[in-house]
């Protein structure tokens, strides 16, 4: 049905759901970079269904239904807002380019960011009033969507925290599905920065972006660190 850059959706006899299979090619700064990390669709699906289990579990719905292999789940089939939700708790990425910080500054409160979901724009930088003026969104669905990613926060990073993992940002997406607005894509070490508490060693797509080493056993350390003690 789609194929994007580090998924691909199919239809299933039902309607309404979807088969997610991930992906291990890698793509970074809009697609520039490209590359593959093996084993990646794996360690994501099975990171992504960890996670979207947790936040079921306290009460954050979203499109995951089931595993349905090592590298696919099933999903609900939903209608991508073109918005993407940034949450960060420390400084680095993009930020530090923007609004020339220095890396590593832990934040008082979370920054939550929205992006317009557009290769072709570079996924700009939005505020409500752009999301509105587009009709991207509706303002309900905004304050939705801005009050589950500080949610979604809380809870991941007390997860993490647990497993010795500082939670630094992440990105979300959301989707509509009969009217209601629901979490959707994936949450990984391709959508999340994670550095490690003791010494900020990088466990996410940075050690790709940045050609850091060790790209492949950092995921499959990460998938260990996020199941073994579930
Ligand atoms: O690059 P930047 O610092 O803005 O990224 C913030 C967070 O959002 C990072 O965790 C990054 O992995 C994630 N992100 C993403 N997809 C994008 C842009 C950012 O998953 N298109």
């Amino acid at each position: 049905m789609y194929e994007g850059k580090a998924k691909i959706l199919y239809e299933t006899d039902d309607p309404d759901l979807l088969r997610q299979v991930f992906k291990d090619a890698a793509t970074a700064f809009d697609g520039i970079k490209k590359g593959t990390i093996r084993n990646k669709g794996i360690v994501n699906n099975r990171i992504s269904v960890r996670l979207f289990t947790l936040l079921r579990e306290h009460g954050i719905d979203s499109h995951f239904v089931r595993q349905l292999a090592d590298n696919a789940m099933l999903v609900r089939r939903v209608a991508i807002v073109p918005v993407e939700v940034v949450v960060r708790n420390i400084s680095t990425g993009s930020l530090c380019r923007r609004y020339g910080l220095a890396e590593g500054r832990t934040f008082a409160e979370p920054i939550v960011e929205l992006y317009y979901k557009n290769d072709e724009l570079h996924d700009p930088l939005m505020n409500d009033d752009h999301v509105l003026a587009l009709q991207l969104a509706s303002r309900a669905e905004i304050a939705r969507m801005k009050t589950e990613a500080r949610r979604i926060n809380v809870i991941l990073q007390e997860f993490f925290d647990a497993r010795g993992i500082r939670l630094v940002d992440f990105k979300l997406e959301f989707g509509r599905y009969h009217g209601e607005l629901l979490l959707a894509d994936e949450i990984s070490p391709d959508t999340c920065r994670f550095w490690e508490k003791e010494n900020n060693r990088r466990l996410d797509k940075d050690r790709f972006r940045h050609d850091l080493g060790d790209v492949e056993q950092t995921y499959q350390e990460m998938l260990q660190r996020i199941t073994e003690q579930s």
